[in-house]
């Protein structure tokens, strides 16, 4: 063996010894929330689709015009050939649902952070983030070279511990969080930390990448409260409640100039095909005429945590907490039996002693399969977990 292979085969097994090694599995999503892995049909409460709006009529119609007006792929960077002519029309959408001066697309959620972070600070510069934090916010941290401190969970207190102590010995200052925790599904106190951020001149930055679509009337976290927050960075993703692909962030006009100069994960990376910037705005358009649909996947949340005798969710995200890495997977595959689809989380995507059940709602989820699904989940899981 090559010692090259020798050491993909050790990591391997080191992770299989640990339940953490991932595989793959082949998954056909059709329309709604059936899925089929394995030759078998399962009702999934997986996927991040949250309105159900990556097989519906008009987005699908607004991507095939897309598609035959401007083919598939963009053929450059936006810098170059790449900017076709829906992405302005994405990007006033997108700034006007959020409430912003202006937008900028980029190529994926985990691109937008990758870029924007990094354009915002460097050496010298002091970050300012929530422990929780998704894993591309982080990297984008680590990118950037500036001074990285973490603060505990929600803990705006600490937070404002750490800016007092560091602030005065950096240029610019960066406060980072996600809106909607992905994998606990709860909501970071945006009014809180924009207050603080302003005190301490820092930028604060919210990832929606879960909010967008499913909170505050659909226009995402930063409306979820009884004012809006003050997020000058509001930035989100595309591929979930949107039902397409790609990333944004809503800004102030000079900093989404500053992006197209200064992200590189904007200026390096082609465009995305034109089908899926149309698929976007044919979404954020039911979105926009229907403040309504955006209630919808929580009211199927809350129908599932009260059955189950968990709190209120505050997101279609609802964790079942199991502990054991090994203890989610079986509670995924007894599911999985009964015909649902809910995948195990495990580290180190969530702390080690946490692993879960991560549960999705929408609209399209039967409330009878929510209800048999809850009975199992108390029945089965919730009550062996000690
Ligand atoms: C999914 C997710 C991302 C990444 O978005 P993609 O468009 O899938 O790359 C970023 N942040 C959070 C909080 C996410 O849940």
């Amino acid at each position: 063996m090559t010692s090259l292979d020798a050491f993909a085969t050790a990591k391997l097994d080191a992770l299989a010894a640990q339940s953490l090694r991932r595989d793959l599995v082949h998954t056909a999503r059709a329309a709604g929330t059936v899925v089929e892995r394995g030759g078998r049909r399962y009702l999934s409460f997986s996927c991040n689709d949250y309105l159900n709006l990556s097989h519906h009529p008009a987005v699908l119609a607004a991507a095939r015009e897309a598609l035959d007006r401007y083919g598939i792929g963009s053929g450059a960077s936006r810098l170059v050939t790449g900017n076709h002519p829906l992405y302005g029309a994405l990007e006033e959408r997108l700034a006007r649902l959020k409430g912003a001066e202006a937008a900028c697309v980029f190529g994926s959620g985990y691109l937008t952070n990758t870029g924007v972070i990094p354009a915002l600070a460097g050496r010298g510069d002091l970050i300012v983030v929530d422990e929780w934090a998704h894993a591309c916010i982080m990297a984008g941290s680590r990118m950037s070279g500036a001074a990285v401190h973490v603060f505990r969970h929600n803990d705006v207190a600490h937070a404002d511990e750490l800016l007092t102590t560091h602030r005065a010995a950096h240029r610019h200052a960066l406060l980072l969080t996600d809106g909607v925790f992905s994998m606990d599904g709860d909501l970071a106190p945006l009014p809180a930390l924009g207050r603080l951020a302003r005190a301490h001149d820092a930028w604060l930055m919210a990832d929606d990448a879960h909010g967008i679509g499913v909170l505050g009337g659909g226009r995402g976290s930063s409306y979820a409260f009884d004012e809006p927050a003050d997020v000058p960075l509001q930035m989100g993703t595309l591929s979930k409640a949107i039902g397409a692909y790609g990333g944004y962030l809503c800004a102030s006009r000079p900093v989404v100039e500053l992006m197209k100069s200064r992200a590189r994960t904007l200026v390096y990376s082609t465009g995305l095909p034109p089908p899926v910037v149309a698929a976007a705005i044919a979404a954020l358009d039911l979105i926009a005429a229907d403040p309504g649909l955006a209630e919808a996947p929580i009211a199927k949340a809350r129908l599932f945590t009260r059955r189950v005798g968990l709190p209120d969710p505050q997101s279609p995200i609802v964790p079942v907490l199991v502990g054991e890495a090994e203890a989610a997977l079986a509670a995924s595959r007894m599911l999985a039996e009964e015909g649902y689809l809910v995948v195990a989380i495990r580290p180190p995507t969530v702390p080690a002693g946490t692993a879960r059940l991560r549960l999705t709602f929408t609209p399209a989820h039967p409330d009878q399969d929510v209800e048999r699904l809850a009975d199992l989940v108390r029945e089965r899981v919730v009550g062996n977990v000690s």
